[in-house]
């Protein structure tokens, strides 16, 4: 039997900032080697349309669905049966359902063996469910299947799942629940250690869901000498211990959701970590007195926000010199709260946006009470090229506690900022699909 993988893109596009889609890595390293296997990444190469594979697995997350569900139909048409698996089907099973002959929800690795047996012997079930409380064992990616593909050099890296925040718009409670699990950490050493690059990419959400926990994985990985980026929450930079630890194992920098600066949006999409009344510039200057880039995050569209907080946004990030800023429109996730609300609120521009010919990528999906929907696209956009002039890249690159700490940072600074500014400006107004 051979197994064709399928990562989706937005759209008929390429994408110089992939990095390795580590799910089906963790899909390879679970599958017998007497299946063989390829992987076409929508992002980095052409998917082959007349590929020999007798079975399609698709990873589909809100944004690529509906190019997800065009390449699916056109295997389907040709009968070579389907798998989807990923966010979306995960939240979003009936519609996904209906363009595949089975679907995996929750976490794939458990359930993938069982797919295949039964895949072999032409009786695939409707759904495949994932428990997603089981604990994280046996997890090391076969990250062969990358192989002579152009990706990042970040490595991409999980140690656990879940959040201990339920921020409104973020799908990670829909799909966890209360649930925190992470990798044993001498699991995740003998990982690190059969890698070969030296940046790795931490993919969990939020790195420090539980921080005593994290803090012990960054000291086991310390004598490793990799350097490291990942997603954190603002309120690790509450803890010196924690900042320290980071500093000793490797980081180079953290991206930080702040989201808003105005406190009554913070306190609308439940963004607790960031309620701690302190401010943000101090965690940018903990961050920094540690040599680690800020890389932020500003998300518009709450119903105290004006062209006001997008333009203090912009003037923050600035002022802090962040590694990068990303201002961008809300975009509601099916399954969050926060698509429920406004689609209670019937606020919502269109009807599944992830499937309207008329959205297009870096729309405002939906304005903020007494803002017009259009005028947020415009000053998210304004925001992202002010920050991104050469001048702005030039005096955020003054900055010799981070961004220009030394030659490492340096050049890690200005690869950053160049592919992220071709991505932001070749990815807006695209349609999807
Ligand atoms: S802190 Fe981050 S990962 Fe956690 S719920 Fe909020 S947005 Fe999601």
């Amino acid at each position: 039997m051979k197994i064709a993988f399928i990562h989706p893109h937005l759209a008929e596009m390429r994408a110089r900032d992939a990095m390795q889609p580590l799910g089906f890595a963790l899909l390879a390293a679970k599958t017998p080697p007497n299946i063989e296997l390829e992987l076409f990444d929508d992002r980095v190469e052409p998917v082959d349309y007349e590929t020999d594979a007798d079975l399609i697995a698709l990873s589909v997350q809100t944004f690529t669905a509906k190019r997800s569900y065009r390449i699916a139909d056109r295997f389907r048409k040709r009968g070579v049966p389907v798998v989807m698996g990923g966010c979306h089907p995960t939240l979003l099973p009936e519609e996904a359902g209906r363009h595949a002959d089975a679907l995996v929800v929750g976490d794939g690795e458990m359930v993938w063996p069982g797919l295949l047996d039964d895949a072999a012997k032409g009786r695939m079930r409707e759904i495949y469910s994932g428990d997603n409380a089981a604990p994280m064992k046996d997890l090391i990616p076969d990250r062969r299947i990358f192989d002579g593909k152009k990706y990042s050099p970040l490595i991409p890296i999980q140690f656990g799942r879940g959040c201990r925040y339920a921020c409104d718009f973020c799908s990670i409670h829909s799909i966890y629940g209360n649930t925190l699990r992470h990798r044993d950490i001498d699991e995740i050493v003998r990982e690190l250690d059969g890698i070969d690059g030296r940046l790795i990419f931490f993919v969990d959400d939020n790195l420090f869901m539980n921080q005593l926990e994290t803090g012990r994985l960054l000291n086991a990985i310390a004598p490793l000498n990799k350097r490291w980026v990942g997603q954190v929450s603002v309120d690790s930079a509450w803890n010196d211990d924690l900042l320290d630890s980071m500093r000793k194992s490797g980081c180079a920098a953290v991206f930080v959701g702040f989201e808003s600066l105005e406190e009554r949006n913070l306190r609308q999409m439940n963004k607790k970590g960031n309620l701690r009344g302190r401010e943000y510039s101090e965690a940018v200057k903990r961050f920094r007195d540690r040599g680690i880039m800020v890389v932020g995050s500003f998300l518009f569209g709450y119903d105290y926000d004006t062209t006001d907080t997008v333009r203090r946004a912009l003037e923050f990030s600035l002022e802090q010199k962040l590694c990068l800023a990303h201002f961008n429109p809300l975009f509601p996730t099916p399954g969050t709260p926060l698509y429920d609300r406004l689609a209670a609120e019937k606020r919502l521009r269109f009807d599944r946006w992830w499937l309207s010919d008329e959205y297009r990528y870096g729309d405002a999906l939906s304005g903020p009470a007494g803002m017009p929907p259009d005028e947020l696209t415009e000053g998210c956009l304004r925001a992202r090229k002010e920050f991104n002039t050469y001048s702005a890249f030039a005096k955020r690159a003054l900055d010799f506690k981070a961004n220009s700490r030394s030659g490492f940072s340096f050049g890690m600074y200005l690869i950053a900022n160049l592919i992220s500014r071709r991505e932001i400006f070749r990815k807006q107004g695209i349609a999807l699909g």
